[in-house]
Parts: structure tokens; C-alpha cells; sequence
């Protein structure tokens, strides 16, 4: 059997396409205040930030050990909200760049949990044929009695829209560790399959 190159950072002679090479774009979208910024700082906070500046927004490189292996992420929160008017080239570069999305809502606000699956239908839309990571993140979960979208809706949706779910807390740093983590399983559970 053909090997697989054993170190897969310097895989530059594959020749695959280069939107799969490391580091993999994960690309935060969700309505303003669900806690996007939050939890990518979180994300960039646990190790040596590296911040960096990508078309004058935030993205945050990190190298995280998952299951032994690493795997270099870039956390892109560069989603806006749409503005009347305002042509919509930023937003649609966002639903191109990513190798994985993270979409967020923030459990206290039912219109948030809304436009997360208004999301994810403009995502099915603009990447068609590819089979991308996403992941539904119902964040604020400290906020127990503000809570507008049970856990059992966040979780019915994510089956809808055949994704993974998290419920996570960026102000009581609940499972946000486990958020970035589970990127990595799924971005890996792809690139195996592409190379089977
Ligand atoms: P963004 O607009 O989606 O990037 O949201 P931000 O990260 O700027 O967060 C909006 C507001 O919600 C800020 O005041 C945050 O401190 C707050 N926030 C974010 N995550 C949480 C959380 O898990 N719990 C609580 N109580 N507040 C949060």
C-alpha cells in the first residue's frame, strides 16, 4: 500500500489541493454578540497567541495536541453582520475560505439559534459538493435562567443539518477547550476519508 507521508506538514509535494494543507481555516459565523470573539480569544488565550492580521481582521494560528497527533488551526472571526446595502462580497469570501465552520448562537437569544440555521443553508449553498466540517455552538450556557433554546433544540437542529453540536460557556470557559478539539476530529475524520 501507498504510504502515507508520515510527517503531513511538509506535504508540499503532494500536490493535492492547496485548500486542504495546513493550517486549516475555521471560520466563526453567527449573529453579532453570540460570543464569537470570546471564544476565539479563548481559543489564541490557552497557549502563546500569535495574532495575526488577515484582510485587517482577527485570526488566531495555534498548534493543538489531539489524540497525540497536532494539528495547526487558524480561527478566522471575520464574519460581519449584514449591513442594508452593503455588497456582500466579505461575507460569501467567508463561506469560501474555511475548511471547517463553527456556527454559533447564543442560548439566551431564540433569534441568534434562527439565523444559525439561516447559516448553515447559506453554507449547504455556497459549498454544494463538499462534505465540510461544521459545528453548531450553543454558547452562553452559565446564563441558566436567560436560556430562550433548550438543549435538546440545539441538538435536534445539529441533526437536521447533519452536524456536531457543542453547548459551551466562554465566560465560565466550559467546554471550549472541547469545541477546538472536536474541529480537529472532524477535520481529520475528512482528510482520511479523502485519503482512503
Ligand atoms: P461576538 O459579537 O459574537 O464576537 O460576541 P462577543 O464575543 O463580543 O461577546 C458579546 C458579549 O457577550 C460580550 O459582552 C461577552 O463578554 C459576552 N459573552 C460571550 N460569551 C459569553 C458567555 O459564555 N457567557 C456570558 N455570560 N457572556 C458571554
Amino acid at each position: 500500500r501507498a504510504a502515507a507521508p508520515r510527517d503531513s506538514w511538509s506535504s508540499e509535494s503532494s500536490g493535492s489541493s492547496g485548500s486542504w494543507d495546513p493550517p486549516y481555516r475555521v471560520v466563526l459565523l453567527g449573529d453579532p454578540g453570540v460570543g464569537k470573539t470570546s471564544l476565539a480569544n479563548l481559543f489564541a488565550g490557552l497557549q502563546d497567541r500569535d495574532l495575526l492580521e488577515q484582510h485587517g481582521e482577527a485570526a488566531y494560528k495555534r498548534t493543538l495536541s489531539v489524540d497525540g497527533e497536532e494539528t495547526t488551526l487558524l480561527v478566522m472571526d471575520t464574519w460581519q453582520p449584514e449591513q442594508p446595502g452593503e455588497e456582500s462580497r466579505r461575507r460569501s469570501q467567508c463561506l469560501q475560505v474555511g475548511n471547517a465552520y463553527v456556527i454559533v448562537y447564543s442560548i439566551t437569544d431564540r433569534g441568534s439559534f434562527e439565523s444559525a440555521s439561516e447559516l448553515r443553508i447559506q453554507l449547504r449553498r455556497a459549498r454544494q459538493a463538499e462534505d465540510i466540517p461544521i459545528i453548531l455552538v450553543g454558547n452562553k450556557t452559565d446564563l441558566v435562567r436567560c436560556r430562550e433554546v433548550s438543549v435538546e433544540e440545539g441538538r435536534a437542529c445539529a441533526v437536521v443539518f447533519d452536524c456536531k453540536f457543542i453547548e459551551t460557556s466562554a465566560a465560565l470557559q466550559h467546554n471550549v477547550a472541547e469545541l477546538f478539539e472536536g474541529v480537529v476530529r472532524q477535520i481529520r475524520l475528512r482528510r482520511g476519508g479523502k485519503e482512503s
